[in-house]
C-alpha cells in the first residue's frame, strides 16, 4: 500500500465544525445548460483576459473567446456554442466590476474542435504540452487561480523534485474535490502523470485529509501500478490543511520562505480538479469550460456537487438545486472559512468556484467586536507564525509600515484567529485592509524609483 502519513503537523489551525455529509455522498451532476452565461475575464489570479468577440457574434463551445493578457493571465473559452448578446462589465465575486461576455446558447453545443486532443503524450515533447495547457485556458481550480502553465514552468535555478497534489478541501461543507477523486480517480492520476513528466520529478504525494476514506481507497488504487517515489499522504483532519504552504510542510517537512513560493523549496502543489483538467485538456483536447461546484447549506433542498459551465449564475445553480426551503441571512462564494460573502445571486461561476453555500441566521451569530484582552489565543492558532492582534493594532493605527515589518504579506486570510478570538474582533478584515495598503505602498514606491 503506498501510503504514508503527513510528516509534520501544522502549527496553528482550528476544528470548526464540518457539515459535508450535506453533499458528501452526491454524485456530481450534469446541470442542464442554462438561458443564459456570463462568462467573466475576470477568473484567475493575474490579468484578467482582454475579450476577442463582438457583440452579435455566434460562438462554438470550447472557442476562444478571451486572450491571456500577459504572462500571468490565462485565455477564457465559450462553455457553449449561442450567439455573444453582450461584451459589458459584469459584478464578480469580489463585488468588484469586470468584462464579460454574455452568451445566450443555441442548445445545440455544437464544439469548436480547436484543440486536437494529444492520444500519446508521453511522446509529444513538453513545449507541446505546456502550450496545450496553456491554450486550454487552466488555471488553479483550489485556490486563486494561479495561471496552470505558469505554474509548471518553474525558472532553471528552481529545481523541483516534489509534486503535491492537492486533495485536502479542509473547508468546511464543501465536498467537490472528494467527489472528483471519487469519481474521476484514475484521470487524476494520469493528468498527474503528465505534470510529472513535464516538472521531472519522480515524487509524488497526494494529499488528502483523514476525513475522506473513501477517496484514500480511490487515490491508492488509481497509483496501484505508479513506478517512482509515489504516495497518498494521509493529513490530519484541520484548518487550513488544504493551504499550499502548510500543505508543503505537513507532506515534506519543508518551510516555504517568507515571502516565497513552493518553487523556492522545490516543489509545485496542484489541486485535484486543475489536475483533472490538465488531463482533459491534453488527452481529449478540452478547454477548461466547466468545474464541479459544491451547492450547499442547510437551507437548500438539495445539496449537491453540480458540474456546470463556466458562466453559470448562482441563482441558476441553486434552482437547480431545488431551491431553499428556508431563509439563507448569508450566501458565500467558497467555504465559510475563505469564502467570499454575496448581497445576491447575480455573480457567475468561475474556474475558482469550488462552492456556494447558503447559511440560515442561526449559524450566523451577530457579535459586537470588543477590545482585545491580549489572550494570545490568535498567536496559538496562526499557522503562519504570525502576531495577529498585534498587525491588527498596527493597521487600526494606519502604522503599515509596521504591519509590513511584521510581514501582514504572509498572512493567507484563512480566518483562524478571527475564529478563535473571544472578543470578535475583525481581524481578516483588518488585514485584508492592511495588505492592500502595503501593496500599494510597494507599487508607489516602485513607480517613483
Ligand atoms: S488570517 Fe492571517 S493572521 Fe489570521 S490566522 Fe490566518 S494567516 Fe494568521
Ligand atoms: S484572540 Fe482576540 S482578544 Fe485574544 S489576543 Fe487575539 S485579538 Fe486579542
Amino acid at each position: 500500500m503506498r501510503t504514508t502519513q503527513a510528516l509534520f503537523k501544522l502549527r496553528g489551525s482550528i476544528h470548526p465544525e464540518y457539515f459535508k455529509g450535506l453533499a458528501r455522498d452526491k454524485d456530481i451532476v450534469a446541470m442542464p445548460l442554462p438561458k443564459q452565461l456570463c462568462v467573466s475575464m475576470a477568473q484567475h489570479l493575474g490579468a484578467p483576459a482582454k475579450p476577442i468577440v463582438s457583440k452579435g457574434d455566434h460562438v462554438l463551445k470550447g472557442q476562444r473567446i478571451g486572450e491571456a493578457a500577459g504572462f500571468i493571465s490565462a485565455h477564457v473559452h465559450a462553455p457553449t456554442s449561442g450567439t455573444v448578446t453582450a461584451v459589458e462589465d459584469g459584478p464578480t465575486v469580489t463585488g468588484t466590476l469586470a468584462l464579460r461576455v454574455v452568451i445566450e446558447p443555441d442548445g445545440q453545443d455544437t464544439p469548436a474542435n480547436a484543440l486536437p486532443p494529444i492520444k500519446d503524450w508521453t511522446t509529444a515533447g513538453r513545449d507541446t504540452i505546456l502550450a496545450r495547457i496553456a491554450d486550454a485556458g487552466i488555471a488553479g481550480m483550489g485556490g486563486a487561480g494561479f495561471p496552470t502553465r505558469v505554474k509548471l514552468s518553474p525558472p532553471p535555478d528552481k529545481p523541483i523534485d516534489t509534486l503535491i497534489i492537492n486533495g485536502a478541501e479542509c473547508e468546511p461543507y464543501l465536498t467537490a474535490d472528494h467527489r472528483v477523486m471519487l469519481e474521476r480517480a484514475e484521470q487524476i492520476w494520469q493528468g498527474c502523470e503528465i505534470m510529472r513528466s513535464l516538472l521531472g520529478v519522480k515524487t509524488v504525494r497526494i494529499a488528502i485529509e483523514n476525513n475522506k476514506p473513501e477517496a484514500i481507497k480511490a487515490m491508492q488504487t488509481a497509483i496501484a501500478k505508479a513506478d517512482g517515489d509515489v504516495a497518498i499522504c494521509i493529513l490530519k483532519t484541520e484548518y487550513p490543511q488544504g493551504a499550499e504552504k502548510q500543505q508543503i510542510f505537513a507532506t515534506t517537512g519543508r518551510e516555504v520562505p517568507s515571502g516565497g513560493l513552493p518553487m523556492d523549496v522545490g516543489c509545485v502543489v496542484e489541486n485535484v480538479g486543475t489536475t483533472y483538467a490538465v488531463w482533459d485538456a491534453v488527452v481529449n483536447g478540452n478547454p477548461l469550460i466547466e468545474r464541479v461546484t459544491t451547492v450547499t447549506g442547510h437551507p437548500v433542498a438539495e445539496p449537491r456537487n453540480v458540474l456546470a459551465r463556466i458562466g453559470t449564475s448562482y441563482a441558476d445553480l441553486l434552482a437547480f438545486c431545488g431551491g431553499l426551503t428556508c431563509d439563507a441571512v448569508k450566501i458565500v462564494s467558497g467555504g465559510p472559512m475563505m469564502g467570499i460573502a454575496q448581497s445576491n445571486l447575480e455573480t457567475t461561476t468561475t474556474k475558482t468556484t469550488s462552492g456556494l453555500l447558503f447559511l440560515e441566521a442561526s449559524r450566523v451569530p451577530e457579535y459586537t467586536s470588543m477590545p482585545c484582552i491580549s489572550c494570545g489565543r490568535c498567536v496559538v492558532a496562526c499557522p503562519m507564525d504570525l502576531l495577529p492582534a498585534e498587525l491588527s493594532n498596527r493597521i487600526e493605527a494606519g502604522d503599515y509600515d509596521a504591519a509590513e515589518s511584521l510581514n501582514i504579506l504572509d498572512c493567507i486570510e484563512c480566518g483562524c484567529c478571527a475564529f478563535i478570538c473571544p472578543a470578535h474582533r475583525p481581524l481578516v478584515q483588518h488585514f485584508k485592509m492592511g495588505k492592500s495598503r502595503v501593496i500599494l505602498k510597494r507599487r508607489q514606491a516602485q513607480t517613483k524609483s
